[in-house]
């Protein structure tokens, strides 16, 4: 009787609790929509729903922005769930191998990747609080994981921009400046990387810390909440075609179960949306595809506004669309996804449990081999994916060869990785491995090629039949460390090896480069090999222990020799044998460049490569006296305004001076329309043209030209420093269709008439366009070097393989 009574009372007082749990608005103090809320305001919202109603809300927090923001995950079911949160986790992983009792819907809600499509923030706010209050009856049978703000560095500048420049009250004329946000969005993180292009390459932190986190409970639902263009309604599933060939039918049927729930909603509102157009399901790196290849239902909403939107703007159609709007749009949608998933539990659990049976792909396992360091890079990020993998004996694999792209044999040694599709991660492994992925269609909003063995820069066969393995690590020689050396010798062919040469040369340590190959002690070493020798460092203080630090930190073997006199090649005192300057680097940025790209390069410098860069803002860049830096670099951009014939000039007279100026993509294009460089654009292939082109026609016609991101296997002239460290072959990803002649000399990476991709689309008048033409290549001037990156070896961060290009453009071109 008495414990009833309690039951009673508790019951009462929770109820009472879940009435008085506060709006968005009653916390914040301002009507929601009226005004963005910064993430302080956000996370404090969130953390008040955990004191207030703990027994239904769970609140993480799981990492940290670059600029020290917290990231977190709010929980949220019905109390008795929340109680037994871990037994569900448990019983829902289980599923992955066909096990466990979950019968519970896991729907995770990802808001605000993009940080300037600042509506999903705010609707997160009143999604939660509407589950917690009249939508309660959903969480019965769902947990729902929501993440109010995947970037919360992008969304706060976003948000302070906006506040700073807005006017009062906010004005709906779309040329007011609150409307225009100028080159740094908030779109991208920190270091002006796309989040929502980084779930497979996990370069920055908030997509490594998250990702440990989805890994703890693989939902069967994730949604990733955007914003478009203002005069766009709203989009919702089903996504678009190209689809993965991995993605299931259940896959596909669910997309559209939960589409026609969204238009059940819309339609008695008398909104606008559409489906099916724009967003595909192809490029693993999405917030979408990625947890579609993780057997979830990923999607991707898409409402209008984003930047451009501000608290309310007049559209083309002379409408005002008002932030009060947009929430109500993405909280429909959001709410809408729970119940459907809710009124599913059971077969979403079913076919959960489905998707990770029976995968009989036909690779069966991929085996790579070569440099250890990149074997092991690569090894990191199969890690961070919770991808398993082993090494094989000496034996040889058979099927496809990624080099030759024929089928044949490898011989592999010990070091050999093996990834086998034969595990909960498979599907993963065959999306970010295969050769090349099937397209359904080559209009794609993104990248068609990213198979890791060529952006890692490995041999590799894709073989037919499951490869064993024998190690589950690398095997690393270890050789201790001989103090009183001559001179300390060490390999160049990763960035790895970059690093520790960065590492050094900030430290003050003197390090020469073999321009020549040579051989010592029955070990030879190829052009770019480091040689740092004991007299060159008497004046380094501690000199063997800071070299034994360095080389431990960043895995570096150094050999040990007793002399400079080599048994081939060119002695340690030869002229051949140069020694290494630490450049002063300078980059620009700032309107004349695109940001992604100057965010790669800082993001290059600073997080991976670990050396210091100088940012030159455009605005001011013309007064700094260029003598100051050894390295300028010109990330892609518009330099049409920029570079008048009075920078040009100073330029050029700073190259012949002794600077190395790097220009990638938009900035050769100005260097070769400006003209006085060796550069030159290629001459438009002619297009046969047979009959009209009826306009229904045009967008395809223009595919023949595009190329959406495809790897094509270049030649190297690795006796060129650009290239050393290289083979003969590289195969770069182009991002289009730009096409330079060659240069007179210095040409280090080109491609000859064979211009198909090996992997991923390009247009047959691309492919035409593409032959003969320039990669990568330097040119002398006076007493420095113009470097041409064509394509960007620096693109997302992933190309691996890529990376020393850029570090050889700094250390070995002189
Ligand atoms: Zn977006």
């Amino acid at each position: 009787m008495r414990l009833s009574l309690l039951l009673c009372f508790s019951l009462f007082l929770s109820i009472l609790k879940a009435q008085n749990i506060k709006t968005p608005s009653e916390f914040l103090g301002y009507d929601l929509g009226s005004q963005f809320s910064r993430h302080h305001e956000v996370v404090a919202y969130y953390e008040y729903l955990a004191e207030t109603a703990p027994d239904r809300v769970k609140l993480v927090r799981y990492g940290k922005t670059n600029e020290r923001r917290p990231l977190i995950l709010a929980y949220v079911s019905s109390k008795e769930n929340i109680s037994n949160l871990d037994d569900i986790q448990t019983e829902h992983l289980k599923s992955i191998n066909n096990k466990g009792t979950n019968d519970k819907a896991i729907v995770w809600l990802s808001y605000n990747v993009h940080g300037n499509e600042s509506v999903s923030t705010e609707a997160s706010m009143k999604t939660i609080y509407s589950l917690l209050t009249e939508k309660q009856a959903y969480l019965e049978n769902t947990v729902v994981i929501i993440d109010p703000c995947i970037n919360p560095d992008g969304r706060d500048r976003y948000v302070n921009w906006y506040n700073q420049n807005k006017n009062t009250p906010n004005q709906v004329d779309p040329n007011s400046v609150e409307h225009h946000e100028g080159w740094l969005s908030g779109r991208s993180n920190h270091y002006m990387f796309d989040l929502n292009r980084d779930w497979a390459w996990l370069t920055q932190i908030e997509s490594q810390q998250r990702l440990k986190q989805y890994n703890k409970w693989m939902p069967h639902v994730h949604v990733d909440f955007h914003e478009q263009g203002v005069n766009n309604p709203y989009y919702f599933a089903p996504a678009a075609e190209p689809y993965h060939e991995v993605i299931t039918d259940f896959q596909r049927q669910f997309q559209e179960t939960i589409g026609k729930n969204h238009a059940k909603y819309f339609d008695a509102n008398g909104w606008f949306y559409f489906t099916k157009e724009v967003f595909d399901l192809l490029y693993p790196s999405y917030g979408d595809t990625y947890p579609m290849y993780n057997g979830a239902i990923g999607m991707t909403y898409e409402q209008g506004g984003s930047g451009r939107a501000g608290l309310g703007i007049i559209t083309n159609n002379g409408d005002t669309l008002t932030l009060k709007d947009r929430i109500d749009h993405h909280f429909t949608t959001g709410l809408s996804t729970v119940e459907v998933a809710s009124n599913n539990s059971v077969k979403l659990n079913q076919e959960f449990k489905k998707f990770y049976q029976n995968k009989n792909y036909k690779y069966k396992s991929y085996v790579l081999k070569g440099d250890t360091d990149k074997l092991d890079a690569l090894t990191k990020l199969l890690d961070q994916h919770e991808i398993t993998y082993g090494f094989t004996k000496n034996s040889t694999v058979k099927g496809y060869n990624y080099t030759n792209g024929t089928f044949g044999s490898m011989s592999t040694d010990q070091n050999a990785l093996v990834v086998s599709t034969d595990q909960s991660k498979g599907t993963m492994v065959k999306v970010l491995f295969e050769p090349n992925a099937k397209l359904s269609d080559s209009l794609t909003y993104d990248i068609t090629a990213w198979s890791l063995p060529y952006a890692y820069g490995l041999d590799a066969i894709a073989a037919t039949s499951l490869v064993n393995t024998q190690n589950s690590t690398l095997n690393t020689e270890l050789k201790p460390f001989e103090p009183n050396s001559y001179a300390y010798v060490t390999d160049w062919n990763s960035l790895k090896d970059a690093k520790f040469l960065a590492s050094l040369l900030q430290k003050k340590v003197k390090v020469r480069k073999a321009t020549t190959p040579f051989t010592i002690n029955n070990q030879s070493f190829e052009r770019g090999s480091l040689i740092i020798t004991r007299s060159d460092n008497e004046n380094v203080k501690d000199f063997e222990q800071t070299l034994v630090a360095t080389a431990k930190e960043t895995d570096k073997i150094l050999h040990p020799v007793s002399t400079g006199f080599v048994d081939k090649g060119k002695d340690f005192g030869s002229s051949y044998v140069d020694m290494i300057k630490a450049p002063r680097v300078a980059v620009l940025s700032g309107e004349p460049t695109r940001t992604l790209q100057f965010g790669e390069i800082w993001h290059f410098f600073e997080q991976q490569l670990n050396y210091p860069i100088t940012v030159l803002e455009g605005s001011y860049a013309k007064r700094v006296d260029l003598d100051t830096y050894d390295v300028l670099i010109l990330p892609d951009g518009n330099y049409g305004r920029f570079l008048d014939e009075e920078t040009l000039k100073d330029l050029k007279e700073w190259v012949r001076s002794g600077g190395n100026l790097i220009a990638m993509s938009g900035a050769i294009d100005q260097l070769a329309s400006k003209g006085g460089f060796g550069i030159k654009k290629k001459k438009n292939e002619s297009e046969e043209k047979e009959k009209p082109l009826a306009h229904k026609d045009l967008q395809r016609e223009s595919m023949k030209k595009a190329i959406t991101g495809a790897i094509f296997k270049t030649k190297v002239d690795n006796s060129h420093p650009l290239a050393f460290g290289y083979t003969d072959t590289y195969f770069t990803l182009k991002l289009g269709a730009k096409a330079f002649d060659y240069l007179k000399t210095g040409n280090a990476v080109y491609l000859e008439n064979n211009t198909t991709p090996v992997s991923g689309f390009a247009g047959s008048t691309a492919q035409k366009q593409l032959g003969n033409t320039l990669v990568f290549g330097a040119e002398k001037m006076g007493r420095g070097q113009v470097i041409y990156l064509v394509d960007n070896p620096l693109f997302r961060g992933f190309w691996e393989n890529g990376k020393l290009f850029f570090a050889n453009a700094l250390f070995m071109v002189d």
